[in-house]
């Protein structure tokens, strides 16, 4: 054995005999608690980066930690695995994108195992292998069967570069631009598949209050999901239509001066007079040509025209003239606004730009009710006025108000309004799971038989972009038999947007391929319902906070939808969610080809071994800060490594085993030395249970160097010594798997340190050395103690009595009592 600390040699060994020994192999233990770790699963790109390794190594040194804390732990990994990338080397390279994508997964997986991660091999999934992807054929036709999945021909999002539609998540920023890409979004009318997440909007919210996930991804699902409160009210226009909206300020109906239509509003054509008629036309084709982006941004200036029409407002009667502007959309509420420029500050612009009149119908905070200089929208100041019979009722709580006198008086209903909209899962692109809906002229649309999934891939499409899927160029794909009548039919040729295959994964996991080969029922059950039982749901999940509001909501939503079909018993799929941060380049922008600041984890495995890289992640700031990569950074976690190498592989006590050390050598330095252990051991588990793997690193090194100081002395030779080493090994295990394996068993241990329980701390141990125990005579101060914690009273009033200034002050006076509060302070009373 070499006495030199080489990390290729270690690690590849571990590594080889962990997986020998099967130790990373989950079976359910009825006898010990279980814990899901998960982490969000790869897609296979070909190369695993920084980014992967800075997910990855905390995610694997936290599920080792909770192993040594006794639980049964499962951390399971795969691939998600179908998506534009693939589709697009496919075409680079004229080869079908399965090639591309299994050559990938396949050198990820090597790159995967070097990272010495507790990975459960024998649960990996691959969500374009058909035996996983009949499954997501099986929800959709389970969420098509309870009317969870529809058809509906709608403007959607698309790409122009991507050549698919987008779900509504997939549209980032102000300027709409596409998640993946970066192009500007377009709208289009098409016809497309939608999961209603609509129906369980309330839900999605409200389960946020169960889950410990971090703050700001619930402040973005409750953002996003949008649910906001208040009326609809039913207008008139001299048609007799009724021109419905919604409103969050029902106690402001009275100051409503004028109404706003979409332009693309269906009564729009019925109340515009002839002679408005070709100013709303010019208008409405204007605004026909710009997209939802264009329209919506905050800093564009609002613009609208008159129609000539106008609709009777039904708390007061008064006919109120009928607007159509570009900023109220179809997509929100009714695609009409009730316009209150007194309290609402974008009305109040329009307003002031088309001279329209803005009404006062709450007082200021004061009692104010002077012409209005700019909207007053405060719910809580202020009392109603020029309200009818609601005239002086205080505006907290006059939204109530209003709306029971509305429902009363068959006016309008309380009503709750979403941003949320459902779930839009067509792609147009050829890898992605088939959805499983046959189109038959006798039969209109009709639904794959469970017992024919999965619908496959064919493994010679054409994958050239079009627009359109390429799998509608697929003849033997396409056209096929009705499963109803037989006749002559067309298959869908759309897939799945891919966060349907990730929505389930960590399910899939829980026994990878279930029913490999088999036909598949209604009745099935999607995994081993036993295997299920135990270990769902999710204990821990980590990973990136960009998913907030994709895959994180979806997933949710999923899990809700398959309790309801029976599927699940509970609510939420994951307990507890961290959000690790951002590993930035080392010039502290973020890693791309483009820049060449791209690190590349391989190279530093190769230079420093995998414990170092992983320590070194972990060392660089909280976890769910990021940072840069730190060439010199690197190297002083490098260095660490080998000062615990050779404070324990150069053991005086392993050097020379038939040394005896002494049970208790009770001097300042053992004690020192076991105060520091005991204090790390507090530290180190504090900060691992709460994902501060820097603060747990620091807490190692101090002991090490703590080591290091008195291995030249006595205290080598003390049980303490021996105490301290044992247990630095063991905290070092999760973060430091190879090495902390190959110094275990050098201390002559057999079985891996990965299967041994996490070193207790005793807080009297851990606490410091001396403290300070105040000396009183009759209350007063006049000396102090300095002693170790925990002294007994006993002993503290007999130094005190024992004290020279003591003797001074009492000096022929007798004491009548001492009082004494352990650790705090003796009090000598005399008379
Ligand atoms: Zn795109
Ligand atoms: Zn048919």
């Amino acid at each position: 054995m070499s006495n030199k600390y080489i990390p290729a040699e270690i690690e590849a060994k571990w590594q080889a005999a962990w997986e020998e020994q099967g130790l990373h192999k989950t079976v359910e233990d009825p006898d010990r608690p279980k814990w899901y770790a998960l982490t969000m699963l790869p897609y296979p790109s070909g190369d695993l980066h920084t980014g992967h390794w800075y997910a990855y190594t905390p995610s694997d040194a936290s599920a080792r930690f909770k192993r040594m804390h006794g639980y049964n732990v499962f951390f399971p990994i795969g691939f998600d695995a179908f998506g534009l990338p693939a589709e697009n080397a496919a075409i680079k390279n004229g080869a079908h994108p399965m090639k591309w994508t299994l050559a990938n997964i396949e050198r990820m997986r090597g790159q995967l195992r070097r990272m010495g991660a507790m990975w459960a091999w024998d649960a990996e999934a691959v969500s374009c292998d058909p035996e996983y992807y009949k499954w997501s054929q099986w929800f959709f036709r389970k969420f098509y069967d309870a009317g969870l999945a529809y058809r509906e021909y709608a403007p959607v999002d698309w790409c122009p570069n991507c050549n698919t539609t987008l779900a509504r998540e997939q549209v980032w920023g102000d300027d709409r631009h596409c998640e993946r890409c970066g192009t500007p979004v377009i709208k289009k009318n098409l016809e497309q598949w939608k999961f209603r997440i609509t129906q369980y909007a309330d839900e999605l919210l409200d389960g946020l209050e169960t889950i410990d996930w971090p703050e700001r991804v619930k402040v973005m699902q409750t953002h996003w999901i949008g649910r906001s409160s208040g009326a609809e009210v039913s207008f008139k226009t001299e048609h007799g239509d009724a021109l419905v909206i919604f409103t969050t300020r029902p106690d402001t109906l009275w100051g409503a001066t004028f109404m706003v239509l979409a332009p693309e509003h269906p009564l729009v054509d019925k109340v515009t007079t002839s002679e408005f008629r070709s100013a709303v036309e010019a208008y409405k084709g204007e605004a026909s040509r710009m997209d939802e982006i264009q329209r919506g941004a905050a800093d564009k200036e609002k613009t609208g025209v008159f129609t000539g029409g106008f609709a009777r407002n039904p708390v007061n009667g008064e006919q109120i003239p009928i607007w159509i502007a570009d900023y109220v959309m179809m997509g929100y509420g009714t695609g009409a606004i009730m316009a209150v420029p007194g309290h609402d500050a974008r009305d109040f612009a329009f307003a002031k730009k088309y001279g329209l009149e803005i009404r006062r119908v709450i007082t200021g905070p004061a009692g104010a009710t002077g012409v209005l200089e700019e909207a007053y929208d405060s719910k809580q100041e202020g009392a109603l006025i020029n309200s009818g019979q609601f005239d002086g009722t205080p505006v907290a709580g006059a939204a109530t108000k209003v709306t029971e006198w509305l429902e009363a008086h068959e006016l309008g209903h309380g009503a709750v309004n979403y941003r949320l909209r459902d779930w839009l899962i067509s792609r147009q692109r050829m890898w992605g799971t088939p959805i499983p809906i046959i189109y038959c002229p006798a039969c209109g649309t009709v639904p794959v038989p469970y017992a024919d999934l999965p619908v496959r891939l064919p493994d010679d499409a054409e994958f050239r972009p079009t627009g359109e899927s390429p799998l509608k160029f697929h003849a033997g794909f396409r056209y096929v038999k009705c499963p109803q009548c037989g006749g002559d039919a067309e298959r869908e040729t759309d897939t799945m947007d891919t966060f349907m295959c990730s929505s389930w994964y960590q399910y899939a996991y829980i026994s990878p391929y279930w029913k490999q080969g088999r036909p598949l029922s209604v009745d099935d059950m999607p995994w081993d319902s036993g295997k299920g039982g135990y270990w769902l749901p999710v204990d821990q999940y980590t990973g990136g906070i960009e998913h907030a509001t994709m895959h994180l909501l979806y997933t949710r939503f999923f899990t809700k939808a398959l309790r309801d079909l029976g599927v699940v018993n509970f609510d939420e799929p994951m307990l507890r969610l961290f959000n690790q941060g951002m590993i930035l380049g080392p010039d502290g922008e973020k890693m791309s080809k483009s820049r060449g600041n791209v690190i590349n984890p391989d190279e530093f495995v190769d230079k420093y071994g995998a414990d170092t890289v992983r320590g070194y992640l972990m060392f660089i700031g909280p976890w769910d800060m990021g940072g840069p990569w730190d060439m010199n950074a690197i190297e002083g976690v490098y260095r660490f490594l080998h000062r615990v190498w050779s404070v324990v592989a150069d053991d005086p006590q392993m050097a020379n085993p038939t040394l005896d050390p002494q049970v208790t050598a009770d001097t300042t330095e053992v004690r020192a030395l076991e105060r520091k252990l005991h204090q790390t051991i507090l530290k180190v588990t504090d900060a691992l249970e709460n994902f501060r793997f820097n603060t747990a690193i620091a807490g190692l090194m101090e002991l090490n160097n703590q080591l290091i100081k008195v291995r030249e002395s006595p205290v080598v030779n003390t049980s303490v010594w021996n105490q301290a080493i044992r247990e630095l090994i063991l905290m070092m295990a999760p973060i430091f798997p190879h090495i902390a394996d190959e110094l275990w068993h050098r201390q002559g241990n057999t079985s891996s340190v990965h299967l041994q329980h996490w070193p207790e701390a005793d807080p009297n141990k851990a606490r410091e050395a001396e403290i300070t125990v105040v000396v009183q005579i009759n209350g007063k101060v006049r000396d102090k103690l300095i002693v170790a914690p925990g002294t007994p009273g006993a002993d503290l009033e007999q130094q005190a009595l024992a004290l020279e200034a003591v003797g001074k002050w009492t000096a022929g006076k007798p004491v009548q009592r001492v009082i004494v509060v352990p650790d705090k302070l003796v009090n000598i009373v005399i008379g």
